[in-house]
């Protein structure tokens, strides 16, 4: 695999560039039981092997810092001004397509970045000539193995899904005893209320039901999450090679 932080600058330069993986996260307070970093450590994780398994695919190092209004209250979380991170990535972006990838894959770990990368991705795609992916982890792919592996009022925030995925990658960071139970629907309408937001949605910093985690069941959902990406990188590359043939 290609680490674009351990290549050289010749070996850079001579290395396929076919798609750049770019894991994006944020520094995030989740419940009492995962850590920090939980937002960061799984697309990096993702990424990583997305980048083994994907000929001509370069690895980038992660955007750690994101936007988390509504756990900001919680002592951990750091969050950034949306409209910085917006422009953040997009620069990074536009810059990766002047590297020479027509093709850029990112990997996000965090519901608060959506909007902001959205935004990000459509204003750098259109600043360059680079197709631009940007793929939620959790809730874009392998949605059959997430409903086949946890009941749906167990997902969430620190909920039995992203638990069960941390307990895979790095069990050594994970403290069940501390789990706690919020199970949550969100709203299917778009509402932006604080008030709604801390005191119904996030009483506690976490949604849904972890105790329905398990190793095991994060190894298999994670599986179907990383094919399920090698898949679109495939298509992507294949897209770009068609269209600026
Ligand atoms: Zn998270």
């Amino acid at each position: 695999m290609s680490d674009w932080m351990r290549l050289t600058g010749p070996d850079f330069e001579r290395a396929v560039k076919k798609i750049a993986i770019l894991p994006i996260g944020s520094v995030e307070r989740h419940g009492d039981h995962l850590p920090l970093g939980t937002d960061v450590i799984i697309p990096q994780w993702i990424a990583e092997r997305v980048a083994q398994r994907v000929e001509g695919a370069l690895l980038l190092p992660p955007i750690p810092y994101g936007s988390s209004k509504t756990l900001s209250r919680f002592p951990g979380t750091i969050d950034v001004d949306a409209d910085a991170f917006r422009r953040y990535v997009e620069s990074v972006l536009v810059e990766i397509a002047r590297n020479g990838f027509k093709a850029i894959l990112i990997i996000n770990g965090h519901g608060g970045n959506t909007t902001a990368l959205q935004f990000a991705a459509k204003e750098a795609a259109f600043r360059t000539d680079a197709a631009i992916v940007v793929i939620n982890w959790w809730s874009d792919v392998a949605q059959d193995k997430r409903l086949e592996l946890f009941p749906k009022e167990s997902w969430g925030h620190a909920g039995a899904d992203e638990t069960a995925a941390v307990m895979h990658i790095a069990p050594d960071t994970v403290r069940m005893e501390f789990a706690r139970d919020n199970p949550k629907l969100y709203p299917t309408i778009r509402l932006y209320y604080r008030r709604f937001e801390e005191e119904e949605l996030f009483p506690v910093p976490l949604t849904g039901i972890p105790k329905e985690a398990s190793p095991e069941r994060g190894r298999e959902f994670l599986k179907a999450v990383v094919e399920e990406i090698v898949r679109i990188a495939n298509d992507v590359i294949k897209k770009v090679e068609e269209l600026s043939r």
